[in-house]
């Protein structure tokens, strides 16, 4: 009970200082990141760590993002309640958790079967209800349930993909990190009426996007 109670104080002290350094700006992202227990998604001996505003190794050769920049791309997407979101690279699921605390239904896909099963589980036993997690190549996206009101990389990859545009709506968001090693630019693709706006907002660091589309 102790350990649970420090932990949730720590979330608190984390979200106040995500929102001090601008990272947190809407009251739905803050609630979000309040009610998501990030020492879930998390291996055991790294607890300790589970409220520091880094990147954590989840296996795999994978990382779960460091807080900050799960916030600044929630904020980019800006998601409503009525969103379908496509997350593409599922990790440990945290991210995807905070999606699922704004959005009406998540699809995610993951590349790694044992890192998909492993977040399914965590997911499930929190009790998130809106997601579906597929094993696969997320280059290829989700055709079959698009469009997509937003759709994000958690992973870096050489250009957006064409066939992943296509499956945005018609007044849809990408959030994308878009380049190799630590050349990348986090790039938001906004839709609107079949026309294109493509802009670079900051220098970021994600591990590299497989698959065919991919490197
Ligand atoms: N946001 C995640 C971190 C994801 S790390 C979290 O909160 O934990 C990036 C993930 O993308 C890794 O799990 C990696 O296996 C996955 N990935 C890489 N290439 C992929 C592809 N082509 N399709 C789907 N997932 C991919």
């Amino acid at each position: 009970m102790e350990n649970n109670f420090s932990l949730s104080k720590d979330r608190q002290k984390l979200i106040e200082r995500l929102e001090n350094e601008g990272y947190i700006e809407s009251e739905r992202v803050k609630q979000a990141f309040l009610n998501v227990p990030r020492e879930e998604f998390i291996p055991e001996n790294k607890i300790k760590e589970a409220y520091a505003d880094i990147p954590l190794n989840i296996g795999k050769s994978q990382t779960i993002s460091a807080p900050h920049i799960i916030a600044v791309i929630t904020e980019l997407l800006d998601i409503s309640k009525d969103d379908k979101v496509l997350e593409i690279g599922t990790g440990s699921g945290y991210h995807l958790a905070i999606t699922a605390e704004l959005a009406k239904k998540v699809y995610s896909i993951e590349i790694h079967r044992e890192l998909a099963k492993k977040a399914k589980k965590t997911l499930n036993k929190i009790g998130y209800k809106n997601i579906e997690i597929e094993v696969g190549d997320g280059s290829l996206g989700l055709p079959e349930n698009s469009p997509y009101d937003k759709i994000y990389f958690t992973c870096a990859a050489p250009e957006i993909p064409q066939n992943i545009i296509d499956q945005l709506s018609n007044t849809g968001k990408i959030v994308a990190p878009i380049g190799i090693g630590n050349q990348q630019t986090l790039y938001v693709l906004k839709k609107e009426n079949g026309k294109i706006d493509k802009k670079p907002k900051m220098g970021v660091r994600f591990v590299p996007l497989k698959g065919e589309k991919g490197f």
